[in-house]
C-alpha cells in the first residue's frame, strides 16, 4: 500500500518519495520513478506515459536521471503502481526507493567525452576509437540493478544513497556518489573498473565481473558503520570516518593521485553522435526538464519505430540519448523528435539550465523561477556555464561542481522581502527579484 509524506526535507527520518511512498506537494501527490542508468525502452515510456496521466500530466527529470511524476492522488496509488510495475519499474517493491544508479547515457559507446567538442556523427568509428572510449557499462548497471534486488538487506539503504557506473567519459559525477565504480581506461578492451566512495578514488580495483560485488559490498558495509556510529547517516559523507572509514571497513583504502574523469562534460552535447559500432546516438533536451504526458507517450511510439535494440537514456543534465540508432532509421527519429519541440540545437541557450519545480507546484516557492529561467535562456550563449534557479533557499536539485552558477531565491530583509542570491564563482551577489537576477547574469 502506498503512503503519503508530507515532506521531502533533510529530514533525518528518509521520507525520500518513491513509487509505493508519495510526497504531497504543492500541486498534489509526487511519486519518484529510479531509473537504473537512466535507461528507458518503449514498454517503459508508454508506463511512465499512463503514469503522468493519472496526475496532472507533468513528468520532471531529475538531476539523478530519474523521473517525477506530479499532481497524483493518493486515491489511485495503488493504479500507479500496477501502471509502473507493468512496464518493468517496479522489479522488487522493497528496493522501489534503492534502485539509485547513474551512468552515462551513452554507456561507453562513444569516444571523446560526447560533451561540448566531442565528434559529431560525421567522424569515422575509426576517429572515435583514436580519441579513446569508455568501457560498455550496460551489462554492469543491469547487473548492479538485479543483485541489488536480490539483496534484502539493502532494501534498508537510504532512499538518496546512490551508486553510479561511470564509462569514463565525464557524464557522471562521480562526486555525488556514494559508491562508484569508474573505468580505469578510456580504452573498450579494458573492462577493469575502480571503487570510489563518495567522489574519493580508492586502491580497489577490479575487473567487471567482481566489479557488482564489490559495490554491493561497500553498501553493506555503509549499513554496518551506519547502524554502529551513525544511524541518521543518509550518505557515506555522513559517517564519522567518512570515505576513509569504509575504504577500511572493506580491506582497502583511499588512494592518491588518480585520474578522474572530468565532470566538466555531465550535460552531454546535443545532436548525432557516431557510436564505436557504427551506429547513431541522438541527444535532445526537454525544455528545463519538463515532459507531458503525451510527449512520453509519443518518445515511446518513436522508440518503438526506431527498432528494438533503440532505448532512451536519461542523464544527470536532463538530456535524453537514443542509443543504438540506424543510420537508416535516424532522420525519421530526429524529425518525430524536433515535432516534439525538443531542443536538438547544440547552440541552444536551454543546454545546462535548469530550475526546480517552482511555483504551482511547490508551496515553497517564493518567485517565479521556470518563468525566470526560460527568460534567462533566450540569452545565454551556447559556451554558458551550467546554470540552475531555484524558488526557494532549499535549492533542490541544483548539480555539484564549482563551475555551476546557482540562482537561489530567499528570506531578505525586512521580513516577508525576498532576495536572490546569485553564485557565481565571485561571491553571492544579491539582488531584489528573478528579473534583476536576469539583468546580472546578461551583464556578465
Ligand atoms: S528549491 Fe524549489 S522545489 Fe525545492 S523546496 Fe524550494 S521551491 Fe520547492
Amino acid at each position: 500500500m502506498a503512503s503519503t509524506t508530507n515532506d521531502c526535507a533533510r529530514e533525518r527520518q528518509d521520507r525520500c518519495p518513491g513509487i509505493l511512498r508519495l510526497h504531497e506537494a504543492g500541486d498534489g501527490a509526487l511519486a519518484r520513478v529510479r531509473l537504473p542508468g537512466g535507461r528507458l525502452g518503449a514498454d517503459a515510456l508508454a508506463a511512465l506515459a499512463a503514469g503522468a496521466r493519472l496526475g496532472n500530466g507533468i513528468a520532471e527529470l531529475t538531476s539523478r536521471a530519474s523521473i517525477q511524476l506530479r499532481g497524483l492522488s493518493e486515491e489511485r496509488a495503488g493504479e500507479l503502481a500496477e501502471v509502473l510495475a507493468a512496464g518493468g519499474l517496479l522489479p522488487s517493491p522493497a528496493h522501489d526507493r534503492v534502485r539509485n544508479i547513474l551512468a552515462s547515457p551513452f554507456g561507453g559507446r562513444v569516444g571523446g567525452g560526447g560533451g561540448a567538442g566531442g565528434g559529431p556523427a560525421g567522424g569515422s568509428a575509426g576517429d572515435e576509437l583514436a580519441e579513446g572510449s569508455g568501457v560498455v557499462t550496460d551489462a554492469l548497471v543491469a547487473a548492479l540493478d538485479r543483485a541489488l534486488c536480490a539483496d534484502a538487506a539493502l532494501a534498508a539503504l537510504p532512499g538518496r544513497f546512490l551508486f553510479a557506473v561511470d564509462d569514463g567519459d565525464g557524464h557522471v559525477d562521480g562526486g555525488a556518489a556514494d559508491v562508484a565504480l569508474v573505468a580505469t581506461a578510456r580504452d573498450p578492451r579494458d573492462s577493469r573498473v575502480r571503487l570510489h566512495l563518495a567522489g574519493a578514488a580508492t586502491a580497489l580495483v577490479v575487473d567487471a565481473p567482481q566489479a557488482v560485488e564489490v559495490a554491493l559490498g561497500a553498501a553493506h558495509a555503509f549499513l554496518v558503520l551506519r547502524a554502529r556510529d551513525a544511524p541518521e547517516a543518509w550518505h557515506v559523507g555522513d559517517l564519522p570516518g567518512g570515505a576513509r572509514e569504509l575504504a577500511a571497513e572493506i580491506g582497502t583504502a583511499l588512494a592518491a593521485a588518480v585520474d578522474v574523469p572530468a565532470a566538466a562534460a555531465a550535460v552531454p552535447a546535443l545532436g548525432t553522435r557516431r557510436q564505436r559500432d557504427g551506429r547513431l546516438a541522438i541527444t535532445v533536451l526537454p525544455r528545463l526538464g519538463r515532459l507531458g504526458g503525451d510527449e512520453l507517450a509519443a518518445l515511446a511510439v518513436l522508440v518503438r519505430a526506431a527498432g528494438d535494440d533503440v532505448d532512451a537514456c536519461l542523464s544527470s543534465g536532463r538530456t535524453i540519448t537514443f542509443v543504438d540508432v540506424e543510420a537508416d532509421r535516424a532522420a525519421t527519429l530526429e524529425r518525430g523528435l524536433a515535432r516534439l519541440g525538443l531542443i536538438v540545437a547544440e547552440d541552444s541557450g536551454w543546454r545546462g539550465l535548469s530550475a526546480c519545480s517552482g511555483a504551482g507546484a511547490c508551496r515553497r516557492a517564493r518567485i517565479d523561477v521556470r518563468g525566470a529561467a526560460e527568460a534567462r535562456a533566450a540569452q545565454r550563449g551556447p559556451d554558458a556555464p551550467r546554470e540552475h534557479w531555484c524558488a526557494c533557499e532549499r535549492a533542490c536539485g541544483a548539480p555539484l561542481g564549482a563551475g555551476v552558477v546557482r540562482v537561489v531565491a530567499g528570506a531578505g530583509e525586512p521580513a516577508g522581502a525576498t532576495e536572490v542570491v546569485v553564485t557565481r564563482g565571485r561571491g553571492d551577489e544579491v539582488v531584489g527579484s528573478a528579473d534583476q537576477a536576469v539583468a546580472l547574469l546578461v551583464a556578465g
